[in-house]
């Protein structure tokens, strides 16, 4: 089954695209099954490490392997181990903490580590978290206000479950960036362009060669035309209806992947 427009490479986003919540999409599932172009699938999500992002599309019958899979956590610790940081304190889940320590990133996550024990950590991450404590709030705004570097996985403030939205990074972060009384040195995940060139540099193949397909406008659409890349918004996820379509040749609107390639001219 031929895509609509030329192309060379696809990066696919997975929330609202892949699934909503726990619940497969199979309008899109099963056309990007057949499509046999390289993928990258990326997501902002930082909980959960990219095994159990490979595993799970691959028990929706997709072939992928683990250098295809981006996640906003193991962009946060390949940026810092680049970078030579060997310490960060945490707010954030179990992926987050797997990908740094993968990277040989020395990770604590109680906050009695710096608001009792006094220790200065170099680097401060911030992702989504669902046991976040006062504590890892004030322990995150001493760190940065004395100096560590304030990373953060992605600033999407909701993040599309069954029942509706739930809070994201982006309103966790909004607390520690209030209490530490600046914004963030860098953020991963989209709009940010990191994940998305690293998805280029995967791939081999030039922004305008590839396509993105993601859910998000202001996240996965408005960060891939930043960078050139044309881009596919689906209304699979957070958007489920476009009142104003963007004054862009180079976006293209389908309610699913099976109606773009069944109806492109919509
Ligand atoms: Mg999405």
């Amino acid at each position: 089954m031929k895509l609509p427009i030329p192309c060379r490479a696809l990066l696919v986003d997975m929330d609202g695209v892949l699934w909503r919540g726990h619940t497969p999409i199979p309008e899109n599932i099963e056309v990007l099954k057949e499509w046999s172009l390289p993928k990258v699938f990326l997501t902002n999500n930082s909980t959960k490490g990219r095994a159990r992002y490979r595993d799970r599309i691959r028990a929706l019958g997709i072939e992928v392997d683990l250098d295809h899979i981006l996640t906003s956590s193991y962009a946060a610790a390949r940026w810092l181990q680049k970078r030579g940081y060997r310490q960060a304190f945490v707010v954030g889940e179990e992926g987050l903490v797997e990908e740094l320590e993968a990277q040989g990133i020395e990770v604590h996550t109680d906050p009695r580590w710096i608001l009792e024990e006094g220790h200065r950590p170099e680097a401060v991450v911030v992702g989504t978290d669902h046991g976040l404590t006062y504590e890892k709030i004030w322990a995150a705004q001493r760190a940065i206000t004395e100096g560590a570097i304030f990373v953060a996985t992605n600033s999407d403030a909701t993040y599309p479950v069954e029942s509706g939205l739930a809070p994201g990074a982006g309103t966790i972060l909004a607390a520690v960036q209030t209490a530490a009384g600046r914004a963030p040195h860098v953020i991963m995940g989209k709009p940010s362009p990191i994940l998305f060139t690293q998805a280029l540099e995967i791939l081999g193949v030039r922004p305008e060669e590839a396509l993105m397909i993601g859910d998000r406008w202001d996240t996965d659409i408005v960060g891939a035309r930043k960078l050139g890349i044309p881009a596919l918004w689906v209304l699979t996820g957070i958007t489920q209806k476009v009142e104003q379509p963007p004054d862009d040749p180079h976006i293209y609107i389908a309610r699913t992947l099976r109606d773009w390639i069944t109806q492109p001219s919509l």
